[in-house]
């Protein structure tokens, strides 16, 4: 996928105008985040879970070498191949060659944000195989022609009117406005696929090291279908997702679940381990786990940067984070979006080219309140913010403007002492005048004209609270 992390500013002004976007975006807060609060609540020991987890992504990221060495050793037991690819050239063309030399002519998928990341549906379609997406928010999306607008429901911002249509159009289904009657159109356009598709492509929410376990959560079923029904599995995956043991990943999946939808468990837990044994009923013949870098060294290399690796992708702090819910997912360009995607985009994809991403953010708090594993994602928008605006990577990316930087000097002067500030509160008495209209200015004159565009400041007062108390008014 090309990333357009560039238009950012375009991409937000576009979402806020629209009203049908902003309506599925309030949706979040009331949905996902209220049943992230209530699951967290009920469950005991919430935040000792928490911190536990932290401490194994931490652990397991430290020691990242030598846990992707157990996997390949254990994978290889189970009879499968793991292919460690550098970029997304290597993991496409990898997948695909598989394909081509299997002679695959329909490959099924189930949720894949890496693959998303790699382009990969492009590159079946390049060597004539046809990808489906068999997840129902990303078949929607395949179907729109559009990328996912958020990482757990990827077309959140689809009503079921928009899906009625599209499925008219492309699918040629009559027009209904019925959640069911669309669901059993999906399913039977899908059925066919699962029952031609030789090969089934599937991301991994967790990779365990000691079994060299695939895990797939999912409500639907899909993933199950995706990794049973094709003679071929190929599990697709970032190199963060690996967890030691399978007592580890009981705590994940109690996190992960809870914190993306609210749920204790998913309607299916699929846990993958090699290719179908002699006695199994089912299973793929073949099973390869491919685990891609594409990027994320850059952030293991960096001990500033290194915590977003510990990302379980639950969809939290974009549900949590204020700006996500007005500018969507669409409006960051690239695979990921909200506050984590705000960092790991960047250093994936560049960070000259994703500037403004670190900005998009009032750094509230509310993404590392949300997020189960603490990641401070706030410390690290300020560290790519730093590297912008100081660093020698890249030069010239980010000026502050003069102006800027004159009034936040003269903002640290006023603050560091009493008679600056009182000095500085009596100036701006004076400037404002003619600014004010009933108590707010409404309108600064340029270059400061961006402050008041969307919205308006009180006045400063006559008097001051000091002279105030001080007089006993
Ligand atoms: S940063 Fe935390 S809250 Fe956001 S998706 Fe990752 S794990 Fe979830």
């Amino acid at each position: 996928m090309e990333p357009k992390t560039k238009q950012f500013n375009q991409g937000a002004a576009l979402a806020i105008r629209d009203e049908k976007a902003q309506k599925s975006l309030l949706g979040l807060y009331h949905g996902f985040h209220a049943a992230r609060l209530r699951a967290a609540d009920a469950t005991p020991n919430w935040e000792e879970l928490r911190d536990h987890a932290r401490a194994i992504k931490a652990h397991t990221v430290e020691h990242l070498d030598y846990y992707l060495a157990q996997v390949e050793a254990n994978v290889a037991k189970a009879g499968g191949k793991v292919f460690f690819a550098a970029d997304a050239a290597e993991a496409n063309k990898y997948v695909v060659d598989l394909a081509k030399a299997r002679g695959v002519k329909v490959v099924i998928k189930s949720k894949s944000m890496v693959s998303e990341e790699m382009g990969l549906n492009h590159q079946f379609e390049a060597a004539g195989i046809e990808p489906v997406e068999t997840d129902l928010g990303e078949y929607v999306i395949q179907l729109a022609e559009e990328t996912p607008y958020h990482i757990v429901a990827p077309a959140i911002h689809k009503s079921r009117q928009d899906v009625s249509e599209l499925f008219h159009r492309k699918l040629g289904s009559a027009p209904t406005d019925k959640i069911t009657d669309l669901g059993r159109e999906a399913r039977r356009q899908l059925r066919q696929k699962f029952i031609q598709a030789d090969m089934g492509i599937t991301g991994a929410n967790f990779v365990v090291a000691e079994t060299g376990t695939v895990v797939i959560v999912t409500n639907e079923g899909n993933g199950r279908m995706c990794t049973s029904m094709p003679r071929i599995h190929v599990a697709i995956t970032g190199m963060e997702k690996l967890v030691p043991s399978m007592k580890d990943l009981g705590t994940f999946l109690r996190l992960l679940i809870r914190s993306a939808t609210g749920q204790r468990i998913t309607s299916y837990v699929t846990a993958v381990t090699g290719p179908r044994r002699s006695n199994d009923e089912d299973g793929p013949e073949e099973f390869h786990l491919v685990i891609v870098d594409n990027g994320r060294s850059r952030l293991l290399a960096n001990p500033e940067l290194r915590e977003s690796l510990y990302c379980i992708r639950c969809g939290a702090c974009l549900n949590a984070c204020p700006v996500y819910r007005k500018v969507g997912g669409h409006a960051y360009g690239w695979v990921y979006p909200g506050p984590i995607g705000a960092i790991v985009s960047p250093v994936l994809t560049g960070l000259g080219d994703a500037k403004d991403l670190p900005y998009a953010s009032s750094l509230c708090g509310a993404c590392r309140e949300a997020c189960p594993v603490r990641i401070n994602i706030p410390r690290m928008l300020l560290v790519l913010r730093r590297e912008l605006t100081e660093g020698t990577a890249y030069p010239g990316q980010r000026r502050v403007a003069l102006a800027e930087r004159m009034a936040m000097r003269g903002y640290r002067m006023a603050f560091q002492g009493r008679m600056f500030l009182g000095l500085a509160t009596a100036t701006g008495r004076v400037v404002q005048r003619p600014l004010v209209r009933k108590g707010r200015i409404r309108r600064m004159p340029p270059p400061l004209s961006g402050w008041t565009r969307y919205r308006t400041f009180p006045a400063l007062p006559k008097h001051s609270f000091r002279s105030r108390w001080k007089r006993g008014l």
